[in-house]
């Protein structure tokens, strides 16, 4: 059994638990996080996610709101009582983010960045370290290795697709990663199923064969206009989308806890 994490005592990812993380790609404006903020309370979803430091490929494409990201989010926090989980590139940036996280993301490009992984290590807030987009599973187990000999060993993997020559899908979700890395290391892995696919249509399907497989969860971008998002708006649900997800992943659960 997957080894569980608690979040301040009140939220569990692992074990029995099946997480479901929504939220945007980048946090781009309060109006867009109010929105979003009400969407995803009113279904009861309880961890929201939004980038405010982006890693974005062009240095001319949108970066992220920063710390004003942040500050935004720790407003939902406050307003809704969410958990929040964001991405840090930066050791620099870590302390100073401390109050406005509960999960710090570890984001694909970063996994081999050991200097971050160290500093993050020293922390003692979870963490979701998500696979790098060209790393095999034991450059995975290793990069964790890096967080757990530090002393923190609240560590949460993410498997987020890598490249193939497939190139038909924005990356090739390794869905076996699931049960191998939780035979290999005891932490819950959650999928990502939209830079897993790239494609908005895919992400539900994604889903589905993740809670299939075993995973403890997953960590979904939504935006209420896709279409003008900032960044990964073709792999974004609408509210709509969402939804319809939740509700069949939520039907799926249920049937499979009923066969058992
Ligand atoms: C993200 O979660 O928005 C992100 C940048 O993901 P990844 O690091 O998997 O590309
Ligand atoms: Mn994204």
């Amino acid at each position: 059994m997957t080894e569980e994490i608690k979040i301040d005592d009140e939220l569990t990812i692992g074990g029995d638990e099946f997480t479901i993380i929504a939220g945007p790609c980048a946090v781009e404006s309060e109006k867009q996080m109010e929105a979003i903020g009400e969407f995803l309370s009113d279904l009861g979803v309880k961890i929201i996610r939004g980038g405010a430091f982006k890693p974005r490929t062009s240095p001319k494409s949108f970066q992220g709101l920063g710390f004003e990201g942040l500050k935004i989010l720790k407003k939902l926090k406050k307003h809704y009582g969410f958990k929040v989980i964001s991405e840090i590139m930066d050791p620099r940036d870590i302390e100073h983010a401390y109050e406005y996280i509960d999960i710090y993301q570890i984001g694909s490009r970063n996994m081999q960045n050991y200097s971050l992984l160290k500093e993050i290590g020293k922390t003692d807030k979870p963490v979701l370290l998500k696979r790098g987009m060209s790393a095999t599973i034991d450059e995975w187990i290793k990069a964790s290795e890096y967080i757990r000999m530090e002393g923190n060993n609240r560590i949460i993997l993410c498997e987020r697709g890598i490249r193939t020559f497939e190139n038909y899908t924005r990356n090739t979700l390794d869905l076996m990663s699931v049960p191998i890395m939780k035979s290999e290391t005891k932490y819950p892995v959650l999928i990502d199923p939209s830079h897993g696919t790239g494609i908005r249509e895919l992400v539900l399907p994604a889903s589905k064969a993740a809670l299939a497989i075993g995973a403890d969860g997953l960590i979904i971008e939504i935006h209420p206009q896709p279409e003008k998002a900032l960044s990964d708006g073709d792999q974004s649900l609408d509210f709509t989308g969402f939804k319809n997800l939740l509700d069949e992943v939520n039907s799926m659960i249920k049937s499979l806890r009923i066969d058992l």
